[in-house]
């Protein structure tokens, strides 16, 4: 009897299963999640979300709705996910000698694989928990997310839970590539303190900050250049730019595996980047802080100096040129993840969420997928229709 691996579930659970997003109907003690077959329904989605989470078998029954045929109930039973424990049923169960003979019991390890491995209530993407780019704007339940995982708690100050948390490596990398939202995009807590204001930029600053100052070193780069040497130069850096974005987000951000396993590894890569995909729509932790920016970008700065050393102006216009593409990739990437766009940034947008609630370990490219296709880390953008293990 296969249903034996299936939970019960109680009754006040069903009953909040009553919108499009999520409708369970019952027959009896059967609980079916129905969501998936809502736009088949020969009868419209609509008429079966009314029933959401009540009982189906007399409206399935009667002529007067329209004719349900024997493969309408066969239909219905794919969709099984469990059992209903009404009051009545939980009395029975619990006067029986044999309770586990009238509704089966939460399912064990081994019954909770089996549902795993049917692909039962489970997300298509094992990963990141996620299906498709909506669930990155799901609201997360702090407590029974913390319940759940036992990673951070969402409204206590996620800094110090990183740090004295005495998380393994393997276990961080799973938990904070599974996006979660806190409270409809806000930031959560991450400092807790007054250095809160600190942990947050808002988009504007990087274009505020870091426009004048390339204006200024290409005016400077300008004085000892013709305009043809200024343009290919400035353009030059603009290209390795492209390059520097995938690299930097591919072996920096994710330095996942070869991160070292302490506590100041997996503090650094959870403000680096892991905060981004712990929450990825938390709209002033996504562009890069000016502080973070210098440190980064300073390396590059005599980078280009010791290649272009033969020429100031030459080092100063391809560094001013990378910087500026910088700013459009910040902006971006901020744009992908919170506006509604044109065409082209639309199949930007899919391909950089897809990186969230997809495969992190693919797609690194935001501005373009042109190095992504050069190294074979492009996502395949038609969902796959198996669910992906691994
Ligand atoms: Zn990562
Ligand atoms: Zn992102
Ligand atoms: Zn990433």
């Amino acid at each position: 009897m296969p249903g034996r691996t299936l939970p019960t579930i109680p009754q006040a659970d069903v009953a909040a299963h009553n919108t499009s997003k999520s409708c369970y109907v019952t027959v009896g003690t059967k609980v079916y999640d129905i969501t998936p077959f809502l736009e088949d329904h020969p009868g419209g989605g609509d008429l079966i979300v009314d029933y959401g989470g009540k009982d189906v078998k007399d409206i399935m029954d009667d002529p007067a709705s329209h004719f349900h045929s024997e493969s309408a109930w066969e239909i219905l039973d794919d969709y099984l996910v469990g059992f209903v424990a009404t009051e009545p049923v939980m009395k029975s169960v619990t006067n029986s000698t044999h309770p586990a003979d009238i509704v089966p019991l939460p399912p064990s390890e081994a019954g909770a694989e089996q549902l795993r491995k049917d692909g039962v209530n489970q997300p298509l993407y094992e990963n990141t928990g996620m299906s498709c780019e909506e669930d990155l704007s799901k609201e997360t339940d702090a407590s029974s997310d913390y319940r759940t995982h036992k990673f951070l708690d969402l409204n206590k100050p996620l800094l110090m839970q990183v740090w004295r948390g005495g998380f393994t490596k393997d276990f961080y990398l799973e938990q904070v590539h599974r996006p979660r939202h806190y409270k409809g995009g806000d930031s959560a807590p991450l400092f807790g303190n007054f250095l809160e204001p600190l942990s947050k930029t808002p988009w504007w600053v990087v274009p505020t900050v870091w426009v004048p100052p390339v204006a200024y070193g290409t005016y400077l780069s300008s004085q000892g250049l013709s305009t043809v040497g200024l343009t290919s130069y400035w353009i030059t850096g603009l290209c390795i730019w492209t390059l520097v974005e995938y690299v930097l987000h591919r072996f920096l951000f994710h330095l996942d595996q070869y991160l070292p396993d302490n506590r100041v590894g997996l503090t650094l890569h959870f403000l680096l980047h892991g905060i981004h995909h712990y929450l990825p729509m938390d709209r002033l932790r996504l562009v890069m802080p000016p502080t973070l920016f210098l440190v980064l970008a300073t390396p590059f700065w005599y980078l280009a100096h010791a290649v272009f050393f033969y020429d100031w102006n030459a080092a100063t216009a391809v560094f001013c040129g990378g910087i500026f593409g910088y700013i459009c990739y910040d902006l971006t990437h901020y744009f992908l993840h919170h506006k509604t766009l044109p065409a082209y940034w639309r199949e930007l947008k899919k391909y950089h969420l897809a990186h969230h609630f997809a495969d992190y370990e693919n797609g690194f490219g935001v501005t373009s997928r042109f190095w992504d296709w050069v190294f074979k880390t492009e996502l395949p953008m038609t969902p796959p229709k198996v669910i992906k293990t691994s």
